[in-house]
């Protein structure tokens, strides 16, 4: 069941997202090499409570912490360890989701710890790219798979792949909601966009083959071949002007120096 969002819904969704974007703002400070992902979390869980809110990974489906971390290889769903020590020329993917006011927020960056190779770097700069041109799909009237088609045939084109198990989702009071959004699909396929629908558009694309696994501890999704994957979600409402983005990555950008790219 898709639940359509009024006006004040969709302001309260904005404030929720504009939380997570904040957090992943005062993250971005903090990545260096030598510092824990689980000290992000502890910042990041603290930053969120902080503001009246409530970190919603935590404990969602038994997840342990208020953060997904996931460092080169791995995809999304790492959990934060005192044991993980970002190193200079890691990657990592933080996802972060916050409940504020009854409704949900939930975004995705992929953050370059100090000098990262060129090449991964640029599959960064495409899975961000692919991230907005799916985006730019959000309209009513068109289809889910058209937001599919448009990041699968874009990152496909610059050689990478796309993760098949894991999709992006409809999103509202809960985390996850219908619709899914997956990242590859065909043109003109799947449930019609409407306005007041509220999704998560979240690209999930490796540098190398698109077969992933879950390690032991049940969570974290890594590649098979052991190359970088990159992971950027923005959370949007379908409007009848176009699309809204609603989390933001302007805070992070601001505070990293990391460039916007559109
Ligand atoms: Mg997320
Ligand atoms: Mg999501």
């Amino acid at each position: 069941m898709i639940y359509l969002k009024t006006d004040e819904e969709i302001e309260l969704m904005r404030e929720a997202n504009q939380l997570v974007g904040k957090t992943l703002g005062e993250l971005a400070k903090l990545i260096v090499p030598g510092v824990s992902t689980l000290q992000l979390d502890k910042t990041a869980e603290m930053f969120i409570r902080d503001h009246g809110a409530v970190p919603a990974f935590l404990g969602h489906g038994g997840f342990p912490n208020s953060i997904c971390t996931s460092v080169n290889d791995q995809v999304v769903h790492g959990i934060p360890s005192d044991k993980v020590i970002l190193e200079e020329g890691d990657i990592i993917s933080i996802d972060c989701g916050t409940t504020l006011k009854g409704f949900t927020g939930d975004s995705a960056y992929t953050f370059c710890v100090g000098m990262v190779d060129p090449e991964v770097k640029e599959l960064l700069k495409t899975t961000e790219e692919s991230l907005y041109l799916g985006i730019k799909q959000a309209v009513e009237g068109k289809r889910v798979g058209d937001i599919g088609y448009t990041v699968q045939s874009y990152c496909e084109s610059k050689g990478y792949s796309v993760v098949r198990e894991l999709v992006g989702h409809g999103i509202g009071r809960k985390m996850h909601e219908d619709p899914e959004v997956p990242n590859y699909g065909r043109r003109g396929n799947g449930p019609v966009l409407r306005s007041g629908m509220c999704i998560c558009i979240e690209p999930m694309i490796n540098l190398g083959r698109k077969n992933v696994f879950i390690e032991k501890d049940g969570w974290t999704v890594r590649t098979k071949d052991k190359k970088c994957s990159a992971h950027f979600e923005h959370c949007i409402a379908i409007r009848p002007e176009g699309p809204m983005i609603l989390s933001s990555f302007k805070f992070l950008e601001e505070l990293s120096g990391n460039k916007a790219i559109n």
